[in-house]
């Protein structure tokens, strides 16, 4: 399906990609990409492309995200950069902004009416994907009292995520005797983020830095008098408040 030519003109929502993802799930990941506090760190030294940044984020190759960008290119989704980054056009941007904020509903409707933990809603609201027209998002928003937030964190308002997103840094970047609350959760990888839950770092909590080593990026924080260890991926993609 990706090899050969690229077929600018084909509607691409209608064209499954590789593994399983859709164009709304690139989407996603670019739009998550492109706010600062959504800086996903890949392990890799060096000055990975955004190309490689989503297709590690997806866990795809990177010819399958290649492809899919030229694609969104052609939809008129991306441009590209001087670097050759994908940058959301407005139209890129307005559909991200909608398929995001109806994520997020979705995932409240899974743990708030139909019993799924915060940490198996992420996948099962991929699963619906655009199962629900724009009306019926507005009325589960509606019936479920319009919640701010999805069980991640992440707002389900854009606008207000990201002014929000000035406030948050990820856990990463803090030092040493730094005091904060965990707001959000990096959602995209399902081990990590049931293995957040499994330790108890969910939003809302309250949290410590112990240790920070800058060498490894590994992170040791104190929760409630107990200790947890973070692993420089896993301190990247909790994204707290600083305590004033
Ligand atoms: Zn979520």
């Amino acid at each position: 399906m990706l090899s050969g030519e690229d077929a600018p003109g084909q509607p691409v929502e209608s064209t499954p990609m590789a593994q399983g993802h859709s164009i709304e799930d690139y989407i996603e990941t670019i739009y998550f990409l492109a706010f600062p506090v959504g800086e996903y760190r890949p392990q890799t030294k060096g000055a990975p492309t955004l190309a490689v940044r989503v297709a590690d984020m997806l866990g795809v190759s990177r010819a399958s995200a290649g492809e899919m960008l030229k694609r969104m290119e052609a939809e008129g989704l991306v441009e590209r950069g001087e670097h050759k980054e994908a940058i959301l056009t407005p139209q890129g941007r307005e559909l991200a902004e909608r398929v995001v904020r109806r994520h997020r509903i979705i995932e409240r409707l899974l743990t708030d009416f139909m019993g799924y933990t915060p940490a198996e809603s992420h996948v099962q609201a991929d699963l619906l994907g655009d199962t629900f027209t724009d009306e019926m998002i507005e009325r589960i928003s509606e019936r479920l009292g319009n919640p701010d937030r999805c069980p991640h964190g992440w707002p389900v308002d854009t606008t207000f995520e990201q002014a929000e997103n000035r406030e948050l840094a990820p856990l990463a970047d803090l030092e040493a005797g730094a005091r904060a609350e965990i707001v959000r959760l990096a959602e995209h990888d399902g081990e990590l983020l049931h293995w957040y839950y499994d330790e108890g770092l969910v939003p809302g909590t309250a949290i410590e830095v112990r240790e920070a080593d800058p060498e490894s990026g590994n992170v040791t924080v104190q929760i409630d008098g107990d200790e947890r260890a973070l692993e420089e991926r896993a301190a990247a993609g909790l994204f707290v408040r600083a305590a004033a």
